[in-house]
């Protein structure tokens, strides 16, 4: 976990300069856990994870049919499918596919699964020409971060809400990591009880730019706000667009019939904000120390 973190921030310290090479050894070291498979499984309530073992998806069933929240690499889609299948759901089935945020390792099946089953794509405003573009921001002529561009059905704000059948998830902008990042929150039932879960979208620097030639405008008041808002939710369960943002496989193993469910953790979240908020700090530091000496 904190490997894939530090890595992450240090090449975004990089990424003030000439990044190419740098991604390039970057998605050497990441794509291979990024592409590992991961057995699916139940996780909490209605939602199931069906991502690999660095990228997280989740299905959400409902009453009327599947929610997809997020694909992984553009290579990684048969094997999500797979994963769909193995817990005996149909593709057919998905109506609605969410995005957390327009980056490559979350988008790369889009255009796939959409074409496959006419399912209706939500995200977040701002990273709607993102996904229509197939481009990561401030990288547009990187292919090694592109992904299929696929269109964007709907386009959501802050409180905006996505129902299918007896379900319904709440969108809050989270944004900084992307310029729409979207987070979504929704209820599950966890034995006798209602739980509150987030699909937090990310706060890492990743290969952003905060200064100099910012990767998107206001993007440092953008983290600030984001970390603000998210230490003051409310939530009880964390997840999140990578397993480490909430220890996911740790999780997973302690998984047993009528033990509680581990992945409640009401709090972790705000802890979590707290230490991404001290990376955001030192990335930005040292990106404006770099930029200060000429880089
Ligand atoms: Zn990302």
């Amino acid at each position: 976990m904190r490997t894939l973190k530090l890595a992450l921030c240090a090449l975004a310290l990089f990424s003030t300069g000439a990044p190419a090479q740098t991604v390039k050894d970057f998605l050497a070291q990441t794509m291979k856990k990024w592409t590992a498979p991961f057995e699916p499984f139940q996780l909490i309530g209605n939602i199931y994870y069906v991502g690999t073992d660095g990228i997280a998806v989740y299905v959400i069933k409902t009453s009327d049919g599947l929610i997809l929240m997020d694909t992984a690499v553009p290579q990684s889609t048969a094997m999500l499918k797979d994963n769909i299948a193995k817990l005996g759901f149909k593709e057919s089935d998905i109506k609605v596919i969410l995005n957390t945020h327009a980056h490559f390792d979350h988008t790369g099946g889009f255009a796939e699964i959409k074409k496959d089953t006419g399912a209706q794509l939500v995200a977040g405003l701002r990273d709607k020409p993102l996904l229509e573009g197939g481009y990561y921001p401030g990288d547009e002529q990187n292919t090694d971060l592109g992904f299929p561009p696929v269109k964007v059905d709907r386009a959501v704000s802050e409180g905006d809400k996505v129902t299918l059948g007896d379900t319904t998830l709440t969108a809050h902008a989270t944004p900084g990591h992307s310029p729409g990042c979207t987070s979504w929150e929704m209820t599950v039932r966890d034995g006798n009880q209602n739980r509150n879960v987030l699909f937090f979208c990310s706060g890492t620097v990743a290969l952003n730019r905060l200064v100099g030639n910012p990767t998107h405008p206001g993007i440092v008041e953008d983290y600030k706000s984001t970390y603000a808002k998210v230490k003051a939710m409310k939530i009880d369960v964390l997840l999140g667009p990578h397993p480490e943002v909430y220890g996911m496989q740790a999780k997973r193993a302690q998984m047993k019939d009528g033990a509680p469910n581990p992945f409640v953790q009401p709090g972790e979240l705000a802890a979590y904000a707290a230490t991404l908020e001290q990376d955001f700090d030192k990335a930005l530091a040292k990106q404006t120390a770099a930029l200060q000496k000429g880089n």
